[in-house]
């Protein structure tokens, strides 16, 4: 989950100032990167020859997704759905002026929001005076989302469910569930935020509990339009959460231990700020908050063990897939290779360096298509030249 930097408010806050300068320059991997922009990933010709056209994408989500699906033995093809619809889940069109890939649920089945009278009861929520009907968020706020059909959109209703996600089985885990198939519909929570006191815009206001602590969350069935259960696409898409959720793990457990449904984007006041770990620019900083972490501009180890663990779902997904057409590569195999260049692209490459990183993954990718096809111990079947007996 992220936003577009253009759209940051500077706070008032000097540090604060200091963040989000560095922010709009660039962000860290699983943000939607400054200059790092889409190219078609069946356009396997070198880097500098691709046509790159916006939205700008994630070097995490789509550029390295799509080399860890090759090394996972997918074909070419289908790494490229994987790593689309990876990046898809952020941008719900890509590429953005004239969309080849897009979601497309049926607006009409979003769920409506219940009215006031019922959620104040909840006791998340003020009484009816200090909490008013308008219902800011949760909403299918099509002027708001990136389309309609958008049903993972950050604007809309599963906007929480898709980008902020426990893990836990009835978030984390449904979307995992109906990606592998074990379920043929996905179930979700919808966040719905009352207030009466100024209108809630992600873009445009930084703490959404300051404009109202009145959320509330139900459950319902998703559209996920023609994003299937258990196909390559509802994976990609689970990539995205998957990554989300180790890439928000802080804020996660912040909002938590604040008993909130979910923070994100608030404005604090500074590192005591219990919700710290979920303000304005924290979607560039959590796996390398310079607040945080001694050495400014390099990504904290636990962005390591999230990409380690991004190939351990795909490798473990194309072990129980029919659809590889070379066996998975170990992470420690051919020395350690693998682990050794996600390494690499963790921390050789500087966090504000997307293009760096967008070289080592087509470097990775490129090793893989070649190392799978040269070694017999990635072939699915050997094939074995008949000996003739006389
Ligand atoms: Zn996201």
């Amino acid at each position: 989950m992220t936003f577009r930097k253009t759209t940051l408010i500077v706070s008032s806050l000097a540090i604060a100032v200091i963040l989000i300068s560095t922010a709009l320059l660039s962000a860290f991997a699983w943000s939607e990167e400054s200059n790092l922009e889409y190219f078609d990933p069946l356009d396997y010709r070198p880097l500098t020859e691709r046509v790159y056209t916006s939205p700008e994408v994630s070097s995490i989500h789509f550029d390295l997704v799509g080399a860890l699906a090759i090394a996972a033995g997918f074909s070419i093809t289908d790494a490229a759905i994987m790593q689309t619809y990876s990046q898809l889940l952020d941008a719900g069109q890509i590429p953005s002026n004239n969309p080849v890939y897009a979601l497309n649920a049926d607006p009409a089945n979003y769920p409506p929001p219940p009215p006031i009278t019922s959620v104040v009861t909840n006791t998340m929520c003020l009484t009816p005076s200090q909490t008013g009907p308008t219902v800011t968020m949760g909403m299918a706020n099509f002027d708001k989302m990136e389309c309609p059909g958008c049903f993972s959109d950050r604007f809309g209703p599963y906007g929480v469910f898709f980008h902020m996600p426990h893990n836990t089985p009835d978030e984390l885990g449904a979307i995992r569930d109906w990606a592998w198939g074990a379920t043929n519909v996905l179930t979700g929570k919808v966040t719905f935020g009352y207030s009466s006191t100024s209108t809630f815009e992600w873009q445009g206001i930084a703490n959404v509990y300051e404009t109202t602590p009145c959320f509330t969350q139900e459950t319902h069935v998703v559209d996920t339009g023609d994003v299937n259960a258990g196909s390559l696409e509802a994976f990609g898409l689970y990539l995205h959460s998957f990554g989300d959720n180790l890439s928000h793990g802080d804020c996660l457990k912040a909002a938590d231990a604040a008993g909130y449904y979910f923070a994100a984007h608030v404005s604090v006041k500074g590192l005591s700020d219990p919700l710290w770990d979920c303000r304005w620019t924290h979607h560039d900083f959590e796996f390398g908050d310079p607040a945080k972490y001694p050495i400014f501009g390099v990504d904290s180890p636990r962005t390591l063990s999230a990409t380690y663990a991004l190939y351990n779902e795909i490798y473990n997904y194309a072990l129980a897939s029919d659809r590889i057409v070379y066996r998975p590569i170990p992470i420690t195999a051919e020395n350690n290779y693998i682990s050794d260049t996600i390494k690499t692209f963790v921390y050789t490459t500087t966090a504000f360096s997307p293009t760096a990183r967008r070289i080592v993954a087509n470097d990775l990718r490129n090793w893989a298509l070649q190392t799978r096809a040269a070694s017999s111990d990635y072939w699915l079947y050997r094939v074995y030249l008949p000996v003739i007996i006389r």
